[in-house]
């Protein structure tokens, strides 16, 4: 195995601090740890970005995040979790690795300002229009779901019509099928005193309608 990253996830390194591990993923100190507890979750298969990776690895990535979140605040009462991946060129290792580490309040880890703002933030909707014109090139559904999203994000009145209409349907759907639910009821009760009339007996006639014994023991009377 050439890639470091691939010899870490499967245990091919020396002196390597694995805290955690199963098929798919390994969780192991970073050597250069910024607070205590300092962990790096690594896919056994090489990927290098989070968008190569298949659904089950990154799922176990993510849930391993969890499980690491809970020990690490367990342990070490740390003011907050950050999670963090850095893809592309600013992967150093060239092999997916996710951080989870504690923070502290003044512990000097920044979320660093650009040096070169481009002013991306007076641009959002056009980003936005961008990245879901994209997205639903790829899925179509989406699009649907995305312009419900758009509509309901307008204003308070739009979203009040929109919740009044969708509870609307949904009685209605629920009313529809309480009165099915009875009209089936009422046909099976029909048609088993008519087999009751010609002499049937109960197991078929129950076996027909779908009606309990009991049940049609009552009709009987
Ligand atoms: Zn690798």
């Amino acid at each position: 195995m050439d890639c470091l990253g691939c010899r870490i996830a499967n245990g091919l390194e020396p002196d390597l601090n694995i805290v955690y591990e199963n098929e798919y993923i390994t969780c192991v100190l970073d050597i250069e740890p910024f607070n205590e507890g300092h962990t790096l979750i690594l896919p056994k298969k090489h990927y290098w970005d989070v968008d190569e990776m298949d659904a089950k690895t990154a799922h176990t990535v993510m849930e391993a995040s969890q499980k690491l979140s809970a020990l690490l605040k367990r342990l070490y009462r740390p003011d907050g979790i950050r999670i963090i991946a850095d893809g592309g060129k600013f992967n150093d290792l060239t092999h997916y690795h996710m951080h989870v580490l504690p923070r502290y309040e003044g512990d000097g880890l920044l979320w660093g300002e650009p040096l070169h703002p481009d002013g991306a933030g007076e641009r959002l909707g056009e980003t936005r229009r961008r990245m879901v014109e994209e997205l639903a090139e790829k899925e179509p559904m989406l699009k649907k779901a995305m312009d419900t999203l758009e509509f309901l994000s307008q204003d308070a009145a739009a979203r009040m019509a929109y919740d009044a209409r969708m509870k609307a349907l949904s009685d209605e759907h629920s009313r529809i099928e309480s009165a099915e639910e009875k009209g089936r009821s009422e046909t099976s009760k029909e048609i088993a005193i008519k087999l009751l009339e010609r002499g049937i007996d109960l197991q078929t006639i129950s076996e027909a309608t779908g009606l309990l014994l009991e049940e049609i023991k009552e009709l009987r009377q």
